[in-house]
């Protein structure tokens, strides 16, 4: 299998009958650059920058974030490159922060929520990112929205950064793309509303399916709860995609579910534009692409959807019961 999955590292992952997924890497680091680039990933979906600010007595400076920021624009030339806004949370301390403990720190102060109200830390971060759009195609994206409000919030801010940096005349991308993860499940139901407002959704499956379930991703008690094939989740990502496609914006997914091979008659069938993921999982994951076809595809999800119990859908969809093999 091995050999296989290598002969297509450099082909396109698309299905039999020709429709095509961009395949994206998930990084937390510049580190984790070559193994995206080994494995053939088309660009970066997910850049997750809390790892910049973390274990550091102060707040990484405009200029460090963005020489980190351009490096990662510049190894994907002309590609897309979306880099997500801080997304502390209550359980991951930042050492210049005082954050108070929580009893919920999953449904605490935690990402856009400490950017909107720390709005220093965010337009430091706006800036370095605006300065690197400068330097190829970095695409902005917001986590942890769930009201039209506080989008408008950020959007205010990022428009006083482009402001600022205009007037010290540096040089930017004005036309740089901004989006926002869908992964609050009012983010979900407002997907209509939020379409209008953004350039593209990236739907975040880990924290979509422990909002909607109410169950903690971290919790090992409840884990066999914790299941990205329950229909309402799935209800949910079916709405945000048709949402997307009706107001014509790319519609990507980025949590675990999106390197799950299993899911792949899913993301056909949707015709999700991107696909991102840990990089080790992008061969099965074209692989299982590649054998697809829309079609087919088509037809399996229509009948998942119609699925009033789980092991219907999982029946549909070859999911196993007990660990993922
Ligand atoms: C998600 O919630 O699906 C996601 C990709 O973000 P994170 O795992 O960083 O919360
Ligand atoms: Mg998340």
């Amino acid at each position: 299998e091995a050999d296989e999955l290598a002969k297509i590292k450099d082909l396109p992952a698309a299905t039999l009958d020709g429709h095509t997924i961009q395949l994206a890497s998930n990084i937390s680091s510049t580190r984790e650059l070559d193994i995206a680039l080994g494995v053939g990933a088309e660009s970066v979906g997910l850049f997750r920058t809390e790892f910049l600010y973390m274990d550091r007595s102060y707040a990484p400076s405009e200029i460090e974030q963005y020489t980190v920021y351009r490096e990662v624009a510049e190894t994907f030339p002309g590609q897309s490159v979306i880099i997500r806004t801080l997304d502390i949370g209550g359980d991951k301390p930042l050492d210049f922060l005082q954050l108070a403990d929580e009893d919920n720190p999953f449904l605490g102060y935690r990402g856009i929520r400490i950017c909107l109200d720390q709005t220093d830390i965010f337009k430091t971060q706006l800036r370095a990112l605006l300065r690197a759009s400068a330097y190829g195609k970095i695409k902005i994206l917001l986590p942890m929205i769930s009201s039209l409000e506080e989008l408008y919030a950020a959007k205010d801010v990022l428009e006083q950064a482009k402001q600022e940096l205009k007037q010290e005349e540096i040089a930017y991308d004005e036309d740089i793309l901004i989006g926002m993860m869908i992964e609050i499940p009012a983010a979900a139901a407002l997907a209509d509303l939020f379409a209008e407002e953004v350039d593209f959704f990236s739907i975040g499956t880990n924290d979509l399916v422990q909002y909607t379930l109410a169950v903690d991703r971290m919790n090992e008690q409840i884990a066999h709860m914790y299941d990205p094939f329950h229909p309402a989740v799935l209800r949910l990502i079916r709405s945000t995609v048709l949402a997307a496609k009706k107001h014509g914006i790319m519609v990507g997914v980025c949590g675990e579910m999106a390197g799950d091979p299993r899911a792949v008659p899913l993301w056909v069938a949707l015709q999700v534009d991107e696909l991102s993921m840990s990089s080790r999982s992008i061969p099965r994951v074209k692989h299982a692409i590649r054998k697809s076809s829309f079609e087919d595809s088509h037809e399996k999800v229509e009948r998942v959807f119609q699925c009033r119990r789980k092991a219907e859908v999982d029946e549909l969809l070859g999911i196993e019961h007990g660990p993922e093999a």
